[in-house]
């Protein structure tokens, strides 16, 4: 029997599986944030519930309210 040819052949597999899985979680993590996790105006982040209900929002409820009043 000869394992070694296998052995560099699950290697290779493995690898490229894991290539594969890291293009999935990239691709999905760009997926989940269409808009910003920080805030443009602040440090802060925007709080996920408000990344949810508003997937598009770039500030954090305060800086939004703060911009709103702003242009008013
Ligand atoms: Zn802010």
């Amino acid at each position: 029997m000869n394992f070694g040819g296998n052995a560099a052949l699950d290697l290779a597999a493995e690898r490229a599986e894991q290539e594969r899985e890291a293009g999935i979680a990239a691709a999905s993590r760009s997926l989940r944030t269409p808009g910003t996790i920080e805030c443009e105006d602040c440090p802060n982040d925007i709080p996920r519930e408000r990344r949810i209900a508003l997937p598009s929002a770039t500030r954090c409820i305060v800086c939004q309210t703060k911009f709103e009043k702003a242009r008013r």
